[in-house]
């Protein structure tokens, strides 16, 4: 017997059909004898109609009041599905955010978690009853609802499976798991196994959108298990507790699996991401003076634009050089135009911005103690005749920016490079 919580997305609560094809899941989960408690994502689509509304309503929305707007679709769902275990003839109830209470911030629309009452919660896990809790929302100590951001209600589902510790916090979701790269750019990508939190970091953040960043960043912290599954399956389909999809763990959680064979051997790459919203920017003919980067750098850091690939090049004659680096396309205008602000003090010529650009990220912790992988990775592009504009690197990461037109040849070269192909 175990503890734990499940996550439904969007697409698992859709409509009274997929809601009963969930209670149905989370039924054999508690008849498999565990503690459940069960968070819920709003309807697919519903969010969106939501957050519509107060657009309309006001397009200078007063954040606290567009949260008591967005904040219903989870109320909604949370009902429902308890509506529809009880249907079932399971004992379950509700917990809304503020019965927990879940504590955050006054961060209305982004709030961040502090802690969970969830005492109450436990006893009713205890006592048989299952806990169905609305994702992404909170209690601010104003007494006000706050929700946590859009794609929050995994880092909610993580939240309470860090305050009830839980054996496992389980998302279903509509993939049935993480895989080596996008399934729709390469038809013989592999589903993981299981994947370290640092990877899974990298990999989220790069473009592969299967969990809201943050609740990686808080599984990590607080050391839950987490496994991504699908809810799409029939009554046949096998049952969590045999892992059926990826498991999100730490760098000695996965040595072990490996150790008990559960997953085959490691690769010295897990994954290839591509991200498409990424826009290049170069300044030419920056003085070659000491502080010139800082003056670049110091506005768009004020402005909480974050920076990510950077090139810097040899200077030119003249004492000057150019500087590219890119920023996500979505503050291109806003960096666009606090650079020119500062053209005067920063003291460049041109500023030539690209959104044509995609970054291709090949990720593993194989490549800590591994030589070769950054040049595995620029020598495939070069015999591909793919240019590379800029790369960065981490411990567990070689990221290039190459041209947008070139990222599905790139990800599939890629991905036969390092062994990664499906038999
Ligand atoms: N319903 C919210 C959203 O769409 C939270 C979530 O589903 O994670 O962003
Ligand atoms: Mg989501």
């Amino acid at each position: 017997m175990a503890r734990i919580v499940m996550k439904f997305g969007g697409t698992s609560m859709a409509g009274s059909e997929r809601i009963r094809r969930v209670a149905q899941i989370v039924r054999s989960q508690a008849d498999a004898g565990h503690e459940v408690a069960v968070v819920v994502s709003a309807m697919a689509g519903e969010t969106d109609r939501l957050v519509n509304f107060c657009r309309e309503a006001n397009p200078l929305y007063d954040p606290a009041e567009y949260d008591v707007v967005v904040a219903s679709g989870e109320q909604v769902t949370s009902g429902l599905l308890a509506l529809t275990l009880q249907a079932l003839g399971a004992k379950a109830r509700s917990w809304l955010g503020w019965q927990m209470p879940i504590h955050t911030d006054k961060a209305y629309a982004k709030a961040r978690i502090g802690n969970i009452d969830a005492e109450a919660l436990i006893a009713s896990m205890q006592s048989g009853e299952i806990a169905v809790i609305p994702g992404f929302q909170g209690l601010s100590d104003e007494n006000r609802i706050t929700t946590l951001g859009r794609g929050g209600s995994d880092t909610s589902a993580v939240a309470i499976a860090a305050a009830v510790k839980a054996d496992r916090c389980d998302i279903y979701t509509d993939v049935d798991g993480v895989y080596t790269t996008d399934p729709r750019i390469v038809a013989r990508a592999r589903k993981l196994k299981a994947v370290t939190y640092e990877e899974m970091l990298e990999l989220a953040s790069v473009g592969a959108k299967v969990l809201q960043t943050r609740s990686v960043g808080l599984a990590m912290k607080e050391g839950v298990k987490v496994q991504v599954l699908s809810s799409f399956t029939d009554e046949n389909a096998p049952n969590a507790d045999s892992i059926p999809g990826t498991m999100i763990v730490s760098d000695e959680e996965l040595e072990k699996m490996e150790l008990e064979n559960e997953i085959v051997e490691r690769q010295l790459i897990t994954g290839i991401a591509h991200d498409k919203n990424e826009a290049k920017l170069t300044l030419t003919r920056v003085p070659d003076l000491p502080g010139a980067v800082s003056n670049i750098f110091a506005p768009l850091a004020d402005a909480a634009i974050n920076v990510d690939m950077i090139i810097q090049n040899v200077g030119r004659d003249k004492g000057e050089t150019d500087v590219t680096f890119t920023v996500p396309q979505a503050d291109l205008v806003r960096c666009t135009s606090i650079l020119e602000n500062a053209r005067e003090k920063i003291g460049f010529n041109r500023l030539i911005s690209d959104t044509k650009v995609a970054k291709i990220s090949v990720v593993g912790v194989g490549m800590k103690s591994h030589a070769g992988v950054a040049s595995t990775m620029f020598t495939s592009l070069a015999d591909r005749k793919i240019n590379i504009q800029a790369i960065s690197t981490s411990e567990i990461k070689v990221s290039v920016l190459i041209d947008e037109d070139e990222t599905e040849l790139a990800v599939r070269v890629l991905h036969t490079a390092y062994g990664l192909d499906a038999e």
